[in-house]
């Protein structure tokens, strides 16, 4: 393997599948056997996970209600998927640990640094929730944090398209994917990855990070191992 502790940032969306909201049980139980396949090989896996399938606090004020109520919402639906992750891993026979950003002690551990890498070396795949516990920042952030403080060697951004396009691919055919691509050039060509802030810290950390297509069959696998299927960015 490439790569020996990944950070995979799965989005809220993806959950759910081809439904339009909410999660989508076959999704979640495929997305278990693909980081299985990690875990039987010794790789130490954390996830951050999204909450948009269920929540996101911009489409709460845009209604007219309080950002930062909205965010809260947006943090919580992340615990939710949190849960709904952690019930097909352990399913699939993964030992998890969810912790969240936000207390829910009832429910989940805290966020610990120290207990998320001991979880790790010991083999657990642990999930990380409730974002970064603060309004006005993204899952994508939580991500990149996440990575950096558990040293992390990349961070994996499972999507459902396969890489990062010159433009995009779903509306325009004529679209090239990058194999490989530096920081400097996503910002200077307003390419769209992650959100800025997650961006930068990325960059400043020197933390790769991979673009691919969460959605075929195997390719979690191929990336940690070190084929390039994706999208590369790094310094
Ligand atoms: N959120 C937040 N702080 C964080 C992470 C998330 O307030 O550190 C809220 C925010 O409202 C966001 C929602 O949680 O819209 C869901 O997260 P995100 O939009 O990043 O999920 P994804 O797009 O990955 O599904």
């Amino acid at each position: 393997m490439k790569y020996n502790r990944i950070l995979l940032k799965l989005s809220g969306e993806a959950l759910m599948g081809k439904r339009q909201y909410g999660i989508d049980p076959e999704r979640l139980a495929e997305y278990a056997e693909e980081i299985k396949l990690l875990t039987d090989k010794g790789v130490e896996v954390a996830i951050v996970i999204g909450g948009g399938n269920i929540f996101r606090g911009v489409a709460g004020a845009s209604n007219g209600m309080d950002r930062v109520q909205g965010d809260h919402m947006g943090m919580l639906a992340t615990v939710i998927n949190g849960l709904a992750l952690q019930s097909a891993l352990e399913d699939a026979g993964v030992k998890t640990r969810l912790q969240t950003a936000i207390k829910i002690n009832e429910v989940a551990e805290p966020f610990i640094r120290r207990k998320a890498l001991s979880h790790l070396r010991k083999g657990r795949v642990v999930i990380f929730g409730g974002g970064t516990g603060n309004p006005y920042f993204t899952t994508d952030s939580a991500a990149v944090l996440r990575a950096i403080e558990i040293e992390a060697d990349v961070i994996l951004k499972g999507t459902r398209v396969d890489g990062i396009y010159n433009a995009d691919p779903e509306k325009d055919k004529s679209a090239i994917k990058f194999d490989q691509i530096t920081f400097d050039d996503v910002i200077r060509q307003g390419l769209k990855v992650m959100d800025t802030t997650a961006f930068t810290l990325s960059q400043e950390n020197k933390l790769p990070i991979i673009v691919f297509d969460m959605n075929k069959k195997g390719n979690l696998l191929k990336v940690v191992s070190g084929e390039n299927i994706g999208t590369e960015v790094n310094l």
